[in-house]
């Protein structure tokens, strides 16, 4: 008796033929394995009668840690009369389509490591096929040894052997090491790049004296310090120029983690998940000079086994990405690591590409990505069948946190964030990771899709690559990569609310506090916030007293309040800003929540007058919601004077009672908590709305204002209270991360209308 399978999914430079290879020699069956385009196909057989359920059953549920399963084919074969179980050579056409993201090192491993008999006792390098270095050391498929940064390595007997044995855990493991033959750590101070003896133990003694120590992790260097150590983190906040902005840190374990802040179970699955994310959780125990004036903080647990041994002597440090203010993560030392710390413990085992480390929330018991990286990039997302194209496509993305994504064969591929493409570095990055992808995953681009904003690098790239070109306007592409994410169907429309700092709206102003009515094919824009000035464009972004002004404005007119926030801010200044928007100079119209958020904050006297990084104006005030509150703030909408012009969400009413409220020395816990639910309300009632209007029942929240925890739970309440089912990105940041993937499923679509 024979079958016939095809496993489709991340089965191919996961382990996936030596694991079936292995399953197969326990069974009993011959056969064999091999990876074709999309997956693997298998032929299993035995000369006795057998239903097969043995193997698939382990199958489903015992694939290696790397692997994920989409789809699996079983159909009866015909028996052959095999006498063993091989693994077949893959051809070159059909090389593998993906590779896998980079792992953290797996229990085997780990355990292995801290035995003194073992021959990798101890070496920081171990690895087999269910962990270690991938997408960062690939630079070309199939993935090969020969074709990662492994290549100058040359494996001794040992490591040999185990590579060439099927029944290895080490069968194919493509960066296998050992002390012999692979990566050896050092130890140097930095300028002097004098090497010292005693490579990791040295180094976090050198922490605990409270050294600045660069550590070269999978992707790129992390500055490190002793987190116990207030005046080594304040030294490494002056050496990175950063003021408030919160450090991440690495915890030795789960036991000090809980130290230190509060774990849900699905929080405690995140961080141990051998993706290892930093994880942001509430803070039990405040750390000094970490994550000033919030609620919670980044921690991560070790990821490679150099991570493990480093914090063998040391509970907490501060690891947080070597780049200087707004350039990509370093990954070699030539790139002016030196000037960061005061020694480097590097390796070299060469990064081939960048991979900063992955960002994530827990809400409501799913991921909610602040920043994806490191242990999921290049993960496939599949495509709605109903979207489907042979057609390559590369979407650019946006231009601050960017991405891009491409698009092959019923899968999109999504890069780790790019920066701010207004950086130059960045901009090397982004055109770095163009070439990387389309090279690695053989995607030949006949249509290349930008943002609609005329004057954004991506857009200004696409127009010179001479390729077909589409644009899609900003806060439609946050929705569609919700949808594409959900694999929602083609003939259904969503209300999409995206809600963001900024994004060029389709009459091109300033939009971002959008509702949408839309589906693959376009979008309505069902209503938005009303406008308020923007007094100073780009800079009314990053000094929200601008957009406190600005709203006090609208709401009082010319008889301003005075209250304690504004008396933070010079005469002079407010003046100039009055003048400014009296005048209509640089002074667009916007619609953006963002900077209701800017305001708000502001005028309750939590924000800085300048901030130091995007949305600490609003992170503060979320941070400062009091747990539960009653009651909620007055908002108006407007209904259109004719059919097809959008509801406008005035605020000015709630302005109006935040500024009575804070004058009357209302808590600003109190007071954010309203402001929260009052937002929460508003979208709902533009829901019931937008249900009457066009039958709408799904709504999908999008843009970086959902990364607010506080929101995105009060909104599901009153949506779900009133009937609605609610999608939000899981796989992708809500932020502009995602706008890359909502431009792919326009461009699917868009094909589909020409054929
Ligand atoms: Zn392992
Ligand atoms: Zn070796
Ligand atoms: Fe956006």
């Amino acid at each position: 008796m024979a079958v016939e399978m095809v496993v489709f999914g991340v089965v191919q430079g996961v382990g996936f033929r030596p694991f079936i290879y292995r399953l197969a020699h326990d069974l009993g069956y011959k056969g064999w394995v091999k990876n074709i385009g999309f997956g693997v196909e298998i032929h299993i057989e035995k000369e006795k009668e057998s239903d097969f359920q043995d193997f698939l059953l382990v199958l489903q549920n015992n694939t290696p840690p790397l692997a994920q399963i989409k789809e699996i084919s079983v159909k009866p074969a015909s028996h052959l009369g095999l006498e063993r179980f091989v693994i077949e050579k893959t051809k070159q056409e059909e090389s593998f389509v993906f590779i896998s993201p980079d792992i953290s090192v797996c229990e085997n491993c780990s355990k292995e490591m801290m035995l003194p008999a073992d021959r990798r006792y101890r070496y920081p390098f171990i690895n087999c096929t269910d962990c270690g270095p991938r997408y960062t050391i690939v630079q070309s498929l199939p993935y090969d040894r020969k074709q990662t940064t492994m290549k100058s390595f040359i494996m001794c007997p040992s490591c040999k052997k185990e590579y060439t044995n099927p029944l290895d855990r080490r069968y194919h493991a493509q960066p296998i090491a050992c002390p012999i033959c692979g990566p050896q750590i050092k130890l140097v101070q930095s300028r002097t790049r004098k090497e010292l003896k005693d490579g990791i133990d040295k180094a976090s003694s050198l922490l605990k004296q409270g050294k600045i120590l660069a550590v070269k992790g999978l992707g790129g260097f992390h500055l490190v310090c002793d987190a116990q150590n207030a005046s080594a983190i304040k030294r490494l906040r002056q050496i990175k120029n950063r003021k408030t902005k919160p450090l991440a840190l690495m915890a030795k374990d789960m036991a000090i983690v809980q130290k230190y802040a509060h774990t849900s179970p699905a929080e405690k699955s995140q961080l141990l998940s051998p993706r290892r994310p930093i994880v942001l959780l509430k803070k039990r125990k405040n750390i000094r000079h970490i994550a000033p004036h919030l609620d919670e903080m980044g921690i991560m647990l070790p990821y490679t086994p150099l991570h493990y041994l480093l914090l063998e002597n040391i509970d907490l440090i501060v690891a947080t990405s070597s780049n200087q203010k707004d350039a990509p993560i370093m990954k070699d030392e030539s790139e002016g690591i030196d000037d960061l710390c005061d020694y480097i413990l590097t390796h070299d085992r060469p990064i081939h590409i960048r991979a900063d480390d992955s960002v994530m929330k827990v809400v409501e018991d799913q991921p909610l990505f602040l920043r994806r990286a490191r242990g999921y990039v290049p993960y496939p997302q599949p495509v709605p069948k109903a979207l489907e194209s042979d057609q390559h496509i590369l979407a650019l993305g946006a231009e601050l946190k960017d991405t891009i994504s491409v698009y092959k064969n019923g899968y999109v591929i999504t890069s780790p964030f790019l920066g701010d493409l207004d950086e130059y570095q960045n901009y090397r990055y982004f055109e770095e990771i163009i070439q990387h992808l389309t090279k690695v995953f053989k995607v030949d681009p006949k249509m290349v899709v930008s943002d609609l904003h005329p004057d954004f690098h991506t857009t200004r790239y696409a127009q010179k690559t001479q390729i077909p070109h589409l644009q899609v306007q900003h806060h439609f592409a946050h929705v569609l990569a919700v949808l594409l994410e959900h694999e929602y169907p083609a003939d259904r429309k969503v209300l999409g609310i995206s809600f963001d700092g900024y994004g060029y709206g389709a009459d091109g102003k300033p939009w971002g506090g959008e509702f949408l009515v839309a589906d693959y094919d376009g979008y309505t824009r069902f209503a938005h916030f009303a406008e308020v000035p923007l007094p100073g464009g780009d800079l009314a972004a990053k000094q929200p007293w601008r957009m406190a002004l600005s709203y006090l404005r609208h709401a009082y007119g010319e008889n301003l309040p005075v209250f304690k926030a504004m008396q933070k801010i010079s005469p002079k200044r407010i003046k100039g800003v009055l003048e400014m928007m009296n005048h209509n100079i640089n002074t667009p119209l916007t619609s953006s929540c963002g900077r209701l958020f800017d305001a708000v904050s502001f005028i309750v006297g939590i924000s800085p007058a300048e901030m130091e990084f995007e949305a600490e104006a609003p992170m503060r005030l979320e941070s400062a919601a009091a747990r539960r509150i009653r009651g909620r703030y007055g908002f108006e909408i407007s209904e259109g004077l004719f059919p097809q012009e959008s509801h406008k969400i005035s605020f000015l009413k709630m302005i109006r009672s935040i500024v009575r409220e804070t004058e009357r020395g209302v808590p600003v816990s109190d007071i954010s908590a309203k402001f929260h639910k009052t937002l929460a309300y508003s979208i709902a009632q533009v829901a019931e709305k937008a249900k009457q209007q066009y039958g709408v029942n799904t709504v999908a929240l999008t843009g970086g204002v959902f990364l607010n925890r506080r929101l995105v739970q009060e909104a599901y309440k009153v949506l779900e209270r009133k009937g609605f089912s609610v999608l939000r990105p899981i796989q992708y940041s809500p932020n502009d991360e995602s706008i890359s993937v909502g431009q792919i499923a326009f461009a699917l679509k868009f094909l589909q209308r020409m054929k």
